[in-house]
């Protein structure tokens, strides 16, 4: 801006030195030939006076004294008679010169014109003299243009002056206009020292601030309510521009593409994301093509939607949404090898009862057999009927059908009872069942505690070695009541810790018949736990004996 006004300054100082050159060199050069026709005028007064006081004498007289005027003069019938810048017996007759018969007709005359003889322009004034003899003098008329080449010297150093001095006030000038401007305070207009003639722009300035704050503000509310949404988000969110550039990502996003940077707007989604098939599919989305894809990204399964944002036909960007659906695969996974592993479970008792039941009938079997081919149904049976009874309390903890209504309960009774109604099968394996500690309250489901009393119980008695001994401990910690279940049987070797509260899971499948156990009971256990907020934590290598204990929030 400053440099803008300078350069128009300067313009304008240029055009005005130069036309006021030339005016008043216009005005200079009028003046100029005024002076020479006045010269000119008194020239001729004082040679004819001259004449007339001495006679033609007079010419002689001041032959050589004037080199700037040119006197001539001409007798009745045009013969120059004299003439002090050349040899009058060269000079043809003058009775045709305009200024000449003029003065011979009327007194006086003058021209302007171009002489021959001394190859330059002239002006010219003759008058007739009283013997009617005409008497011309004349100086040489240089052109405007020859007088301005003259004195083109002075004329550029005057105007350069000129120059150098506006120059300089120019400069001050655009300083004194700029200044101003420059110094207004942006964030607080009105206290600015200003020139009346930028009030306007102060007040336009003071408008436009105000309107921006709000709209800033508005801005900040909607930006703040965006982020809320979208932080408050289970799904990650990721906005892209048409070119792929990250304009707004949550941070349940990057918890699942398994970011560490904390902002990452602005960045390119290649450099985000890493995995193949997922940059493709969202290069997709940018090509306008909606896809809905499964990944593993970081040991989880995301589900992701990227969908093209269209402006017209126009693909304006992309918003891709990742859902973690692990949990949900997991259990479709497990729900699916339950039913596989169910029917197989199932199938297996029933077909031994099938075959036992088929030998009697047929009466293939001996009849000292019979009664233990009986006793081999009711064994089957009865193993299904557990089998069927674990399923169905799975299935009900899974789909919660039944109302499952938490009271106030003490654990150290509910052991107590379940050790009791243990009793029996502890005192054939010869196995010391005791109970330590005091009343344990917490909320809980009297059933589901049972159960979860029952499994642990059962199974520390059942995978015991003879003479073994099982504790049943409560104790508090830290605002929560533990329940441990402690075995010196043959424990549970640490490969399979990861996976032995899975549904039909066993560690030594081949004896599992013997023991008469379903892979249902930590499962089992595990449900219920999860259903009371416990924490299951498991202590257990092979031959060293094992110890379950659950923690739950104390009542
Ligand atoms: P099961 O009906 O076979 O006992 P569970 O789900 O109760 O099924 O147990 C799963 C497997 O974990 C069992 O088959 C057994 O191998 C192992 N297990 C459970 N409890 C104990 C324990 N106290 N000592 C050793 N192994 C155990």
């Amino acid at each position: 801006m400053r440099s803008r006004i300078f350069v128009s300054m300067l313009i304008l100082v240029l055009l005005t030195i130069m036309l006021s050159t030339l005016f008043l060199f216009a005005v200079y050069y009028q003046q100029l030939s005024k002076d020479v026709e006045r010269e000119m005028n008194n020239g001729v007064a004082y040679v004819s006076a001259g004449i007339k006081a001495v006679g033609y004498d007079y010419l002689s007289e001041i032959d050589g004294l004037d080199r700037n005027s040119r006197i001539t003069l001409v007798d009745l019938d045009g013969t120059v008679l004299f003439d002090n810048f050349a040899d009058v017996s060269n000079m043809d007759n003058h009775r045709d010169r305009e200024e000449i018969a003029e003065a011979m007709s009327e007194g006086r005359g003058q021209s302007v014109r171009f002489s021959k003889t001394l190859d330059s322009h002239y002006y010219y004034l003759a008058v007739r003299l009283d013997d009617g003899k005409v008497l011309r003098i004349s100086a040489r008329a240089d052109s405007i243009f020859t007088v301005f080449m003259d004195n083109i010297v002075l004329i550029i150093a005057i105007a350069l002056v000129a120059f150098l001095i506006l120059l300089i006030l120019a400069r001050q000038l655009t300083k004194r206009i700029v200044e101003p401007i420059n110094k207004i305070d942006l964030e607080n207009p009105d206290e600015s020292e200003i020139y009346d003639e930028l009030s306007p722009l102060i007040t336009r300035i003071r408008k436009q601030r105000s309107h921006i704050e709000q709209q800033m503000v508005e801005l900040k509310k909607k930006q703040d309510e965006f982020i809320a949404i979208t932080e408050g988000m289970d799904e990650g969110l990721i906005v892209l521009d048409k070119m792929g550039y990250i304009l707004s990502i949550n941070n349940r996003a990057l918890e699942l593409v398994g970011s560490s940077r904390s902002d990452q707007t602005g960045i390119h989604f290649l450099e985000l994301i890493r995995e193949f098939q997922v940059q493709k599919t969202i290069e997709s989305a940018l090509d306008g093509k909606f896809l809905e894809k499964s990944f593993k990204i970081e040991n989880k399964i995301v589900e992701l939607r990227a969908n093209p944002v269209f402006e017209g036909k126009e693909v304006k960007g992309a918003i891709v949404l990742l859902v973690d659906v692990t949990e949900k695969y997991r259990a479709e996974t497990i729900r699916k090898e339950f039913s596989a592993n169910v029917s197989h479970e199932l199938k297996t008792p029933l077909t031994s009862i099938y075959g036992y039941a088929e030998l009697l009938k047929n009466g293939l079997v001996k009849e000292e057999d019979v009664q233990s081919f009986y006793q081999r149904i009711i064994d089957e049976a009865s193993r299904l009927i557990t089998l069927i009874d674990d399923i169905i309390k799975l299935s009900q903890l899974d789909e919660r059908t039944t109302d499952l209504v938490k009271e106030k309960l003490n654990l150290y009774d509910r052991a107590k009872n379940i050790i009791g109604t243990l009793e029996l099968m502890s005192q054939e394996k010869m196995i010391t069942v005791t109970l330590e500690g005091g009343d344990a309250w917490i909320y809980g489901v009297p059933r589901l505690i049972d159960d979860l009393i029952y499994n642990l119980c059962h199974n520390a008695i059942k995978y015991n070695r003879p003479k073994g001994s099982v504790n049943v401990k409560l104790s508090k910690k830290a605002g929560r009541v533990l329940l441990s279940v402690k075995d010196t049987g043959i424990g549970i070797p640490k490969e399979h810790h990861d996976r032995i509260f899975e549904r039909f899971y066993r560690v030594d499948k081949s004896h599992s018949k013997e023991t008469g156990g379903t892979g249902l009971g930590l499962s089992i256990v595990k449900h219920i736990t999860n259903y009371h907020e416990g924490i299951i934590s498991l202590d257990s290598d092979r031959d060293k004996g094992t110890e379950i204990t659950i923690s739950f929030p104390e009542a």
